[in-house]
């Protein structure tokens, strides 16, 4: 029998029971929200890793959901953004580095003929939805399942609800995440299933001159880093222009990640419209909407309505300014990747000394682990798999400090800063031994 690990929580305990006194659930997103003893609050990030109040480090490999590409705390990242606090910040006027860091997005992304600042990645593909619509003039979208594009009320369709009739996997009923979201604007939202060529062309055939766009992330990094296959991504686009739609590709989480010019550039797919956030600017909240420019010029007066007060905020601005020259002209991107590569050989040989299947979804950047020798390629077909494994292998790890998503629906994320030290490997390693065999008791 062997030991379980301890980790004090005491004071993140503490913490909680005071801050859900103020804050719904203790926390500022529902997300972080991990059970009353095991609510995490941190004092700091640096690099690849992390250290919770009570003193506990971990490795991350959740970097605020992908952002923190290079680490937490960049040096090069933050004094950018300190000259851009000097800048002043917000004007409701423009200045000159937007062009700048927009001529550095259209060098990287062959697609991004004009690009538009936002903050977060909801906004972006808000806005990119209703860029298809005014172009199109039509209402109708459709989303793939397991995709998760933002907290706007149009994205919210899922099957995932208890109490709901999702539907079968070819003929997915759309439902919403939560409660709050009108069942009136559910007829707008169409569903398909990740990878199915069939179930995508007979619904092009039945609703695809209704529809002003398809949205799909190429990488759905809400959904155990399931991959669309490149011919599914090349059917969409034939489809999206036998029928006048817009195809979407939200690159929210794989952009400047999985390549410079996103999945799209090795999927060999031209998207009319494309969302970008996270990794751009190494966690300072910024984002665009990029695509075709005679689409784009639809943000005008009198066109498709777009703004926002804190948009080019010069602190953002500046740090992605700094973050896209690294990622662009620096091997940052391959560093992070070769360490997903090795971590995944580490992780790979524990597992097969015990006899262990199990693959990998997504990319070197950002993969799921799943204990099946196929992974899933499509929402239910991970859903319906047995991942008890890996959720309790996933708490062994935080009480041995190494932090990945409680359960698989999360990839684990890498950053140059874990490439860069090469203790994170083996402290990966080491507590990855320990709880795979404490979950194996
Ligand atoms: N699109 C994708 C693909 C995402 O993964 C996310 C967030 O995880 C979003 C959109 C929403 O981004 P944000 O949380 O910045 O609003």
């Amino acid at each position: 029998m062997m030991q379980m690990p301890r980790r004090d929580l005491s004071r993140s305990n503490a913490q909680f029971r005071r801050a859900v006194q103020r804050l719904p659930l203790g926390v500022s997103s529902t997300f972080r929200y991990w059970g009353e003893d095991r609510t995490i609050y941190l004092a700091e990030g640096k690099g690849g890793r992390i250290r919770d109040i009570d003193g506990n480090h971990y490795v991350d490999y959740r970097l605020g959901y992908g952002p923190a590409i290079l680490g937490y705390a960049d040096n090069r990242v933050d004094a950018a953004a300190r000259r851009g606090m000097e800048v002043g910040g917000v004007f409701a006027l423009s200045t000159e580095r937007e062009l700048a860091v927009a001529d550095r997005i259209a060098k990287m992304v062959p697609s991004a003929e004009l690009v538009r600042f936002s903050n977060s990645g909801t906004e972006a593909v808000m806005g990119a939805l209703r860029l298809a619509r005014a172009y199109t003039g039509r209402e109708s979208y459709l989303l793939v399942e397991g995709g998760y594009h933002g907290l706007f009320d149009a994205a919210m369709w899922q099957a995932d609800v208890e109490g709901w009739d999702a539907g079968s996997n070819a003929d997915p009923e759309v439902v919403p995440y939560g409660k709050g979201i009108p069942p009136t604007v559910r007829k707008l939202a169409h569903l398909v299933p990740m990878n199915d060529m069939q179930r995508l062309e007979d619904t092009f055939r039945r609703h695809g001159d209704q529809l002003a766009a398809m949205l799909i992330e190429p990488i759905q990094g809400n959904c155990c880093a399931i991959s669309a296959r490149a011919e599914y991504v090349q059917l969409a686009r034939k489809l999206c222009d036998q029928y006048g739609v817009l195809l979407i590709i939200d690159e929210v989480k794989t952009g400047f990640r999985v390549a410079k010019g996103g999945v799209q550039s090795l999927l060999g797919v031209r998207p009319d419209i494309s969302t970008f956030a996270k990794a751009m600017g190494n966690g300072y909240p910024i984002a665009v909407i990029t695509g075709r420019a005679d689409v784009m010029r639809c943000f005008r007066c009198g066109g498709a309505s777009h703004g926002g007060t804190y948009t080019a905020h010069s602190v953002s601005l500046a740090a992605a300014e700094a973050c896209l020259r690294i990622l662009d002209e620096t091997p940052a991107l391959a560093t992070l990747a070769d360490y997903g590569a090795r971590l995944k050989t580490g992780v790979s040989s524990i597992l097969d000394a015990r006899g262990i299947v199990h693959s990998y979804t997504g990319h070197d950047s950002m993969f799921g682990l799943f204990f099946a020798a196929e992974p899933p390629d499509n929402y239910r077909a991970w859903k319906t798999s047995d991942y008890s494994f890996y959720d309790q292998m996933a708490y062994f790890l935080h009480d041995l400090g190494v932090i990945c998503e409680p359960d698989s629906r999360e990839p684990w994320f890498m950053c140059e800063a874990h490439g860069l030290d090469p203790a994170c490997l083996t402290d990966t390693l080491k507590a990855v031994e320990t709880a795979v065999d404490l979950t194996l008791e």
